[in-house]
């Protein structure tokens, strides 16, 4: 795979970001046309499927979720995992499939998956009925795409990121929450992660207008902005404007929207001021993901994560200590290679001794193109399964008794909407990020409401309004 030499990548000092308004002045060609999008991955992608979303609607497309009524195919993809590469070309096929039948149908491709060149490569040799490839720099240029639509395959990919877009508009999927964009990229080089190649440098966005966003959010009825980054508490490094992420998170907390996240924590850049002003504010919510990865010394040595075990839990203490009823979840990697079962049995101490309130837990599988993909995968596949069951139990068991220990408790609950499943319930998240199934009430959707919880499980609560649910 050709990506950035790792120390070259490290060293690079020739991203200059600029600052750039997103020109939306382009004609409403395509009314009458509908769009098909399909994302994978993260929460990043999330958004930017509602900044592409917003691009197309402005173009005159509407959405359809039915891929056989559209006449634009977008596939914002993710390269986090192997498999994903496996998902995207194996839809792809359902898609050159339609287009047989419907040669006039477009096909776009965008997203982490076309920052690889190889993947670009193989889209240019093996799938040359895809129209349009796009990057994850260059997401603004998508209507340019479609507007000046050539009869060949146009591929337009910025392998160096360098601007930090202002002024963007998003078709956002709630009405209640927000995902707020607060800067871009990784620079952490975790030898697992293909993120800091295909997302690039971290580069923040300026304190100013994240801020104007989240008031503008807030005059339009949200309750809830979520700060989005790969590493939030890295915020502002990168700007030397005298500023960090706990300056960001009280200028946002003092705009007095009601509910504030952030995802995802680096435990290598939490500063206690940061944990200081997340307890000041009550408008920032009890809630921090903060990954572990492995409780083993030796293999957060090999993973590159910069903190030790006993760092870890020192400052997973800090944070129990100054935020009252906190809850902390994390994302735990079993069978990296040479992870033995004494490196694993550290893992489990660590859940042992911070009793995550949830932890999303995954099998190490090489990534092509990442530095640990070079050391041999030493680890068989069954130790692995069974290392991954060993872990689940634990952590669900401990999810168990967190949320166990609400029964019988009132809560503050933010209404998101219906419960898809079951469509006499509703559904929302308590101030600790947990979700809670409601029967009826569904005049409450968008508001808090105060909810009583009369049962537990291990992913989810069961909580009535009937007593307890005024608005507020
Ligand atoms: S912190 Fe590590 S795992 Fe997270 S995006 Fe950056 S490189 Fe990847």
């Amino acid at each position: 795979m050709n990506l950035p030499d790792l120390k070259e990548a490290k060293k690079r000092t020739d991203i200059k970001v600029t600052e750039k308004q997103v020109n939306y002045h382009f004609p409403s060609a395509f009314i009458g046309k509908k769009y098909f999008l399909r994302t994978y991955g993260c929460q990043m992608n999330v958004h930017d499927s509602e900044e592409i979303k917003k691009y197309l609607e402005m173009l005159g497309f509407t959405e359809t979720t039915i891929l056989e009524e559209s006449d634009l195919v977008v596939l914002n993809t993710c390269a986090i995992r192997e498999n994903a590469h496996d998902k995207v070309f194996g839809y792809l096929g359902r898609c050159k499939h339609l287009k047989r039948e419907k040669p006039e149908l477009l096909i776009a491709i965008g997203g982490c998956m076309s920052q690889e060149e190889n993947v670009v490569e193989e889209i240019k040799t093996k799938h040359p009925y895809v129209d349009i490839v796009f990057g994850t720099h260059n997401i603004s240029e998508l209507p340019k795409l479609l507007l000046e639509k050539k009869d060949k395959q146009q591929i337009e990919v910025y392998s160096i990121e360098g601007d930090v877009y202002e002024g963007i508009q998003y078709s956002r999927d709630s009405k209640i929450t927000a995902w707020v964009d607060i800067m871009y990229g990784c620079d952490k080089f975790c030898t697992y992660c293909i993120v800091p190649y295909t997302r690039g440098k971290e580069r923040s966005r300026k304190l100013e207008n994240i801020v104007v966003e989240v008031e503008e959010l807030k005059q339009n009825g949200y309750k809830e902005v979520t700060l989005l980054g790969q590493n939030v508490n890295a915020y502002g490094r990168d700007l030397n404007l005298g500023y960090d992420f706990k300056d960001l998170l009280e200028k946002v907390a003092l705009t007095g929207i009601e509910r504030v996240r952030f995802v995802t924590s680096h435990p290598w850049n939490f500063t206690s001021e940061m944990i200081d002003v997340i307890a000041k504010y009550d408008n920032i919510m009890p809630y921090i993901h903060l990954p572990l990865q492995s409780g083993s010394d030796a293999i957060l040595k090999l993973m590159g994560r910069r903190y030790t075990k006993e760092e870890y839990i020192s400052l997973f203490h800090s944070i129990k200590e100054k935020i009252p009823n906190v809850s902390i979840t994390t994302d735990i990697i079993v069978g990296f290679p040479n992870e033995t079962e004494e490196d694993f049995l550290e893992t489990l101490d660590v859940v042992n001794t911070c009793k995550f309130d949830s932890a999303f837990t995954f099998i190490y599988s090489p990534r092509e193109g990442t530095p640990a993909s070079l050391i041999k995968d030493n680890v068989t596949m069954k130790t692995k399964e069974s290392r991954l069951r060993r872990l689940n139990e634990l952590v669900n068991a401990y999810s168990l008794e967190a949320n166990k220990r609400l029964v019988g408790s009132i809560v503050p609950v933010l209404i998101l909407g219906e419960n898809e499943k079951d469509k006499k319930r509703i559904y929302g998240y308590t101030d600790t990020m947990k979700l809670v199934n409601i029967d009826g009430g569904h005049d409450l959707i968008g508001k808090i409401v105060q909810v009583k919880i009369i049962d537990a499980k291990s992913f989810s609560l069961d909580g009535e309004t009937e007593k307890v649910g005024e608005a507020i």
